[in-house]
């Protein structure tokens, strides 16, 4: 039995992911599970401000890190056609800096690559990219400063070099994030870069021209680089 499974089993029969309200038999409660729809379109699979948002929250800063595999579980379902028919190689998770991954032991984007990756069958690459230095937290930053603050923040493995590679992470606001880690793929030499986010804030104001603005906003897997 894997940690997820572990870990569903112990969030099951207690709370709903997202509002915590007694549930049993499900991750998410009734009234939860009915407002789960997964967005027509963008970068997040849902919407940050539905219960997959509040379960990601719950998660990261509620101290109930038992709601993420429920996240991810509905994350593995949710994954569109177009990666179904064409699986990357490489699915890689936006890394945290080791530092910030001691502080806080829960590596949401890791969990969920490992999810995607199971769902595809397709390779999780743990050491696919790393983190070079630390960043403050993107939350509370403008648009601009995003962009500046994760600039050169990461490093692709040589391995990845001809490879099609999936990037996967918690939220997306921006995609400031997802395309410095795209960036440094495709510097690495990756064939393709796409990426998804389990949940996805609608951004204020249109989206910074990062090499091909339009993958930003084009359906739900974004291609990122080719
Ligand atoms: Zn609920």
């Amino acid at each position: 039995m894997s940690l997820t499974d572990r870990l569903l089993d112990l969030v099951f029969p207690r709370s709903c992911a997202a509002c915590a309200e007694p549930c049993s038999g499900d991750a998410f409660c009734g009234a939860c599970r009915a407002d789960l729809e997964a967005l027509p379109d963008g970068l997040g699979l849902f919407d940050y401000a539905g219960p997959v948002g509040d379960a990601v929250r719950a998660a990261k800063y509620d101290g109930r890190p038992e709601a993420m595999p429920a996240v991810a579980a509905e994350v593995a379902r949710a994954l569109p056609r177009a990666l179904r028919d064409d699986p990357p190689q490489w699915v890689v998770a936006v890394p945290l800096h080791p530092r910030r991954r001691a502080r806080r032991p829960l590596d949401a984007p890791g969990l969920l690559a490992r999810a995607v990756g199971r769902s595809l069958g397709a390779r999780v690459e743990r050491r696919g990219v790393v983190r070079l230095r630390d960043t403050p937290p993107q939350a509370g930053l403008s648009a601009l400063e995003r962009v500046a603050n994760v600039q050169g923040a990461f490093a692709a493995h040589p391995r990845v070099a001809g490879l099609d590679v999936l990037v996967v992470d918690d939220v997306v606001t921006t995609g400031a994030t997802l395309q410095a880690v795209a960036d440094a793929l495709m510097r690495g030499g990756a064939a393709r870069v796409r990426a998804i986010a389990a949940a996805g804030v609608a951004p204020r104001g249109p989206l910074l021209a990062l090499g091909d603005e339009a993958a930003l906003t084009r359906g739900a897997v974004a291609q990122l680089g080719e």
